[in-house]
C-alpha cells in the first residue's frame, strides 16, 4: 500500500521544538533509537519554532551528526500548531508522525501506531490513557475543553488525544490544502475522514523544562477550536436576538397600555432603566462574539504565509513540496545551508 514521494523515506517524525534545550538530546537519542527498532527508512523533521535558549545551535550539531535528521528554523515564535504544520509540509514520508519534544509522547509508542498504519488506518491518534505528573487543574481544564468542544464542533474530537498521531501520506496532502490560520490539527484531521483509530498509551511527565501552555494560551487555543470549526456561537447570538426583540415588542406594548388607559404611566422610570441595561448589555456580549469571527475573517483576508523560515539543513537543493498552505511560505530560506 502506501508508496512514498519519489526516494522520500517510509516515516517522517515532525517534532516541534521551543526552548527545549534541556531535553532535546535525549529526546533525539530515544526517538531514534525507536525509530531504528521500527525502520532503517525514516526521517526525523525538527522544527526551531523561534527558540531563545541554545535549541537551535543543539538541533543543527545533532543534523550534523545524523544523516536522518533535518532541521527547519523559523524565523520567530509562530506557535505549536504552525510549527508543526511546517513540519508536515516540509516532510516527505509515506506516513508523518507528530511527536512533542519533551518526551511526554513516549517514542516507543510509534511502533504501535506504525502497526496499526500498516493495517491500513490512515489517522492512528494515540490516546491518553492515564495522565502523569500534571496538575488537577489542568487535568479539569482538558476535561472540560474536550467535552465543551465536542459539543460544539461540527466534526468529533476524540477525547484525550493530544498531536501525538501518525498520519498517512493522503491525510497529510489533505492538511496542506487546508490553508486556515487558526489552526487545530488534531480537530483538522478528524475533518479530514479516512480510515482512523485509536492507540491508548500512558502520556509520561514533561522530562524536563517547563509547559509551554500556561492557562492564557490554553484558552486562546480552546477559543480557536470552537471559533474555527462552529457556527453556534453566531446561531445563539441570533437566538437570543429574537428572543429579547420578542420581549420588547411585549414591553412596548405593555408601556402603551399604560400610557392609553391608565394615569399610571409616570413611575415607568425603572422598567426602562433595566430593559436599557439588559439591551446595552447584551449588546456588548452579542457584538464580541461577532467580533470574534469578523477577527478571524480578517487574519484569513491577508492571506500572510503561516510561517517564515530561516535556515533549513539536510534539505536538498529544490525546495520542499510545495503545498496550498505554504506557497508564499517555500521562498527560499534567507540562510539556507545544504548539507
Ligand atoms: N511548542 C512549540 N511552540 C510553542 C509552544 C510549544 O513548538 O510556541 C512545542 C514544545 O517545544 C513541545 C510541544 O510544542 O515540543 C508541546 O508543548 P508543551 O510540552 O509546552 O505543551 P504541553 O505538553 O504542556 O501541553
Ligand atoms: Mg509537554
Amino acid at each position: 500500500m502506501n508508496t512514498p514521494v519519489a526516494n522520500g523515506p517510509k516515516l517522517s517524525v515532525v517534532v516541534p521544538c521551543f526552548n527545549e534545550a534541556e531535553v532535546i538530546e535525549i529526546t533525539h537519542g530515544r526517538l531514534s533509537s525507536a525509530l531504528k527498532a521500527i525502520t532503517p527508512s525514516y526521517e526525523i523533521i525538527y522544527v526551531d519554532d523561534g527558540s531563545r535558549d541554545a535549541t537551535p545551535e543543539l538541533l543543527s550539531a545533532i543534523q550534523q551528526a545524523d544523516p536522518n535528521t533535518r532541521f527547519i528554523r523559523l524565523s520567530r515564535n509562530f506557535g505549536h500548531q504552525i510549527a508543526v504544520t511546517a513540519g508536515i509540509e516540509y516532510a516527505r514520508g509515506a506516513a508523518v508522525v507528530l511527536i512533542d519534544a519533551d518526551l511526554q509522547d513516549p517514542p516507543e509508542v510509534i511502533a504501535d501506531l506504525v502497526a496499526k498504519w500498516e493495517q491500513g488506518y490512515h489517522v492512528v491518534y494515540a490516546q491518553r490513557a492515564v495522565r502523569q505528573g500534571e496538575s488537577h487543574f489542568k487535568l479539569w481544564t482538558a476535561r472540560i475543553f474536550y467535552r465543551l468542544i465536542n459539543r460544539l464542533s461540527e466534526v468529533p474530537i476524540p477525547l484525550d488525544t493530544g498531536d501525538f498521531r501518525l498520519m498517512d501520506r493522503s491525510v497529510t496532502t489533505a492538511l496542506k490544502r487546508m490553508p486556515e490560520r487558526h489552526r487545530m490539527l488534531r480537530a483538522m484531521t478528524s475533518w479530514v475522514g479516512f480510515r482512523q483509530v485509536s492507540v491508548p498509551y500512558v502520556r509520561a511527565e514533561r522530562f524536563a523544562g517547563e509547559s509551554k501552555y500556561p492557562l492564557k494560551k490554553m484558552i486562546a487555543f480552546a477559543l480557536d477550536g470552537i471559533v474555527s470549526f462552529s457556527a453556534i456561537p453566531l446561531k445563539v447570538v441570533t437566538f437570543f436576538g429574537f428572543g429579547f426583540s420578542a420581549l420588547s415588542a411585549l414591553g412596548i406594548l405593555y408601556a402603551l397600555m399604560m400610557r392609553l388607559l391608565t394615569d399610571v404611566w409616570v413611575p415607568g422610570w425603572t422598567l426602562i432603566f433595566i430593559s436599557v441595561m439588559l439591551v446595552g448589555g447584551l449588546q456588548f456580549i452579542f457584538l464580541g462574539v461577532i467580533g470574534e469571527y469578523i477577527g478571524r475573517i480578517y487574519s484569513e483576508a491577508k492571506g500572510r504565509p503561516l510561517y517564515l523560515v530561516m535556515q533549513e539543513l539536510g534539505f536538498e537543493p529544490s525546495p520542499p513540496e510545495p503545498g496550498a498552505a505554504q506557497t508564499a511560505a517555500a521562498a527560499p530560506a534567507a540562510d539556507r545551508q545544504e548539507v
